[in-house]
């Protein structure tokens, strides 16, 4: 069984152990520690096959630390959070996008997915659809619009990322 290390980045607040803790427990937590940066394990099923999963749900986002480029090194899959609610925290992602290909390479291909949290806060919606697909599109990477709270799309996040990886990792 194939076991990949995701690590989950992007600015404070935006949605990143919400997200994480319902795909590992499937449960929203309404306030979680801001500070707490915890590693979780789950089996995910996707194309008929198992894998293992080793999620970094990641903290103090502020400035780019040390710490965010071991996790960088050491990751196989990354998902970049941002919040439909919060148009800097698309920044953000450019800005971890940017990091990762740096540490990684520029000419390696890196699995990532693109998360926006928050969907159903649809009257505090700063970022609409478009803004979001002309950033993918260019940076050629998928995105999901979600909500942890509700639990939209959170499977798809880690389905994509899955399939991205297995086919990045497995003829190692
Ligand atoms: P982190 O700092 O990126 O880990 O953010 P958290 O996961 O701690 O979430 C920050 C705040 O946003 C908390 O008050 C959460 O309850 C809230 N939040 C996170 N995801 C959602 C969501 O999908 N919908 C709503 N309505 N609130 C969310
Ligand atoms: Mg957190």
């Amino acid at each position: 069984m194939g076991q990949f290390n995701v690590v989950v980045l992007g600015a404070g607040g935006v949605g990143k152990s919400a997200l994480t803790v319902r795909f590992i427990r499937d449960e929203f937590i309404e306030n979680y520690d801001p500070t707490i940066e915890e590693e979780y394990r789950r089996a995910i099923t996707v194309d008929g096959e198992t894998s293992s999963l080793e999620v970094l749900d990641t903290s103090g986002a502020e400035q780019f630390t040390s710490m965010h480029e071991v996790y960088i090194k050491a990751g196989k899959g990354f998902i970049l959070v941002f919040s439909l609610t919060q148009e800097t925290s698309l920044k953000e992602v450019d800005y971890l996008r940017k990091q990762i290909f740096r540490i990684k390479g520029n000419d390696s291909r890196v699995p990532i997915v693109i998360a926006g949290t928050k969907l159903d806060l649809v009257n505090e919606r700063e970022v609409p659809t478009n803004t979001i697909q002309t950033l993918a599109s260019r940076w050629q990477l998928p995105f999901y619009e979600t909500s942890a709270k509700r639990n939209w799309h959170i499977d798809d996040i880690f389905n994509d990322l899955v399939r991205q990886m297995r086919k990045q990792y497995r003829q190692q």
